[in-house]
């Protein structure tokens, strides 16, 4: 693949916060955004990009139109239809590419991949269609387990924590019965994540692990460094490596940790994307993960992911954003994403506070 010059210009699916923020990372390398973005939706990425098309994934003539007029084609959300980056990679690269949505868009294929890799995750089978019997359940043979339809889960949608066969089905039909995954319920002493860029070349550089802190499922909080051994911290690295390389990935991706009590480290999922536990880059790195994922998928030289500071990234979730004039006083590095309707649980900004960095990882 060429690289893309400045003047050059990215094509962004999805038209978030995270498309919004690699957008702003595109003009500060003298790159232009074009956010492609359904219809209707409160999309604050519009407002910092240099084009927009308004129009459904579905849309063949919209995507052929918008292909064209971009040098190279991304993603800020992860279910963007596999058909959808197949049309458009027709006519423009499309990085990540499509073979890799294939594989993470369905959490049982995904787990199958990792488990190919040699990597552990949380033991997990397969729930079909017509498999409706609470044997499922019981055959699996933990006394709690976690059910998660394989398709369009994300922020604990789409999952239910399963006790007894009675529990099980009732969570089974809830999802209308769609091909789930079950999976033991891990016992995890903390959640980490690891954000890394992998360049066309082959090169990969990874930040620091953050430690992540949910609260009903929604990243609260993300804390760097994490509580890790810089052997652990090395091995986290070494984990999206391993998976970066085995995709032939291009661009920014997030592996989400499980760490056991005995330090092990289990893979719960991979994002094909920038990452809201990676946001705490930009106030903490001289080159974030937006810049980076820019730089990866133009075929530019990534950037030194070293962190400067110990950061702490705390999301800024419905109301809160609301006491904006109390938060740009206390100090931190207030982002506000531009979405019209503040609604419960909606992800509105994000604050980053730094201090003198106290471990390397
Ligand atoms: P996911 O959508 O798979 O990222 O899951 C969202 C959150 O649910 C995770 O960050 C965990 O806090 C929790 N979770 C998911 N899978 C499991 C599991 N197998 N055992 C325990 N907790 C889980």
């Amino acid at each position: 693949m060429s690289f893309v010059p400045p003047g050059g210009t990215i094509g962004i699916l999805g038209g978030g916060q995270l498309g919004r923020m690699l957008a702003l990372a595109a003009a500060r390398l003298g790159l232009k955004a074009h956010i492609y973005s359904p219809p209707g939706e409160d999309a604050p990425a519009l407002q910092v990009s240099d084009a927009q098309t308004l129009a459904p994934f579905d849309d063949r003539r919209a995507l052929a139109k918008f292909a064209r007029a971009c040098d190279v084609v991304t993603l800020e959300w992860e279910n963007v239809p596999v058909e959808t980056v197949a049309a458009i990679s027709v006519t423009t690269p499309v990085l990540p590419r499509p073979a890799t949505l294939g594989v993470t868009q369905d959490r049982l294929d995904e787990k199958r991949f990792i488990d190919s890799l040699g990597l552990k995750t949380a033991k997990f089978g397969h729930v079909s269609a017509t498999e409706q019997g609470r044997d499922a359940f019981l055959q699996f043979g933990e006394d709690r387990a976690v059910l998660k339809t394989r398709r369009l889960g994300y922020d604990g949608k789409g999952q239910a924590v399963v006790r007894s066969g009675e529990e099980f089905l009732e969570a089974f039909k809830s999802f209308h019965e769609v091909p789930c995954i079950l999976e033991s319920f891990v016992e995890f002493d903390f959640e980490a994540s690891v954000v890394a860029v992998r360049g066309v070349d082959g090169t990969l550089a990874a930040y620091d692990p953050s430690e992540n802190i949910h609260s009903n499922h929604i990243l609260r909080r993300s804390v760097v460094p994490a509580r890790l051994s810089p052997e652990r911290t090395k091995e986290a690295k070494a984990i999206a490596r391993k998976i970066a390389d085995a995709l032939d990935y291009v661009g920014v991706l997030a592996v989400e940790l499980f760490v056991m009590n005995s330090g092990a480290l289990l893979v719960n999922e991979i994002a094909p994307r920038v990452h809201n536990s990676g946001h705490w880059t930009i106030d903490g790195c001289l080159i974030s993960q937006f810049e980076n994922h820019i730089r990866a998928i133009a075929g530019w030289p990534l950037g030194d992911p070293a962190r400067h500071s110990d950061a702490v990234m705390e999301n800024l979730i419905g109301d809160e954003a609301s006491e904006w004039r109390a938060l740009a006083a206390r100090g931190g590095a207030l982002h506000l994403y531009g979405k019209r309707e503040i609604r419960a649980g909606r992800k509105m900004g994000h604050v980053t506070w730094l201090s003198a960095k106290t471990a390397s990882g």
